[in-house]
């Protein structure tokens, strides 16, 4: 995967498990020196094109949450199959699709960490690191909306002066200019925290709220100052930006979950302070 010849992907998502991702119906039975797996995975990207799929399953029959699942690797083969491509509202370069199986069966020896019912547990281990890169993935492209929209307001010129001179164009300029350097910062502290083995649990899940909202506010404005050429294909690449960065908010953990989170872990702290 590292020299890009194999494709990889994470499979958790189903249809009743999103936000609740440990409702987990797709189950691995161990047949002797196997597990065999059934069931069907949703929105996975990647999924069209990948070789190697992380597949999280309920390996004991009956348990509920995140008890009882295992993590698996398995390759591509008979008893998966993957769904035909969904047509989405951006990002035309991301395949995703729905992920099935059909009594595929996986050497016992795939199943990551080597442990059984420790897979929620394999999965939130790479979670933080996840969403630090995750937030850094929406500065970039706020970064970029934001030098298109500079260039094109200096350029475009209505009441005989570039647009750029408006004080309320400017406006616009400065709150993405802050947004974008707020989380920079915010994403550089956290990532630092953890290089030096800090808890970032919290930060990090602040970081990929922040960042993620904060794309969305810059699409909107650069949107605004290209005027009605942000609406157009045809007349810039705006719109496209619009559509690819609206899926941050969603995917990673919603927005939702994440305010959910950080409150969670912030009361966590207070409740901790009091008691000593
Ligand atoms: C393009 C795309 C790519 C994806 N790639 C992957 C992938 O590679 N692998 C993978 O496993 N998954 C992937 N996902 C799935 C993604 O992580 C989920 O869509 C996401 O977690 C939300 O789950 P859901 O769609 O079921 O929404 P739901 O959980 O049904 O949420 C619906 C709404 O309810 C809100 N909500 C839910 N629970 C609560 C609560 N307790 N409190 C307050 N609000 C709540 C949500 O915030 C949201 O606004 C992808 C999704 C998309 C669209």
């Amino acid at each position: 995967m590292a020299t890009g010849e194999l494709t990889g992907c994470l499979a958790l998502t189903e249809p009743d498990a999103g936000s609740e991702a440990t409702n987990i119906q797709t189950t691995a039975r161990r047949d002797g020196e196997d597990y065999v797996l059934n069931g069907m995975k949703r929105y996975i990207t990647n999924a069209p094109v990948a070789d190697v799929f992380t597949v999280i399953a309920r390996t004991e029959e009956g348990s509920r949450g995140h008890a009882g699942l295992t993590a698996f690797l398995v390759e591509r083969g008979p008893g998966l199959r993957t769904g035909a491509q969904y047509k989405k509202m951006g990002q035309a370069g991301s395949p995703v699709s729905d992920v099935f199986f059909e009594n595929c069966r996986v050497p016992a020896t795939n199943v990551i960490g080597e442990k059984e019912g420790v897979g929620f547990q394999t999965v939130m281990k790479v979670l933080n690191k996840q969403r630090l890169h995750l937030a850094a993935l929406c500065t970039g492209p706020a970064i970029r909306m934001l030098d298109l929209a500079v260039t094109h307001t200096t350029q475009r010129a209505q009441f005989s002066q570039s647009v750029a001179n408006f004080q309320l164009v400017q406006a616009m300029i400065a709150d993405c200019r802050t947004e974008i350097f707020a989380a920079r910062s915010m994403i550089l502290e956290a990532a630092r925290a953890r290089d030096h083995g800090e808890d970032v649990a919290l930060t990090a899940s602040m970081c990929k709220y922040f960042a993620s909202e904060m794309c969305g506010r810059v699409a909107d404005r650069c949107v605004q100052m290209f005027g009605g050429a942000g609406y157009i294909a045809d007349f810039s690449p705006i719109e496209r930006y619009y559509r690819d960065v609206r899926l941050f908010r969603l995917y990673e953990g919603t927005s939702q979950i994440h305010q959910l989170n950080i409150a969670k872990l912030t009361l966590r702290e207070h409740e901790k302070a009091t008691v000593q």
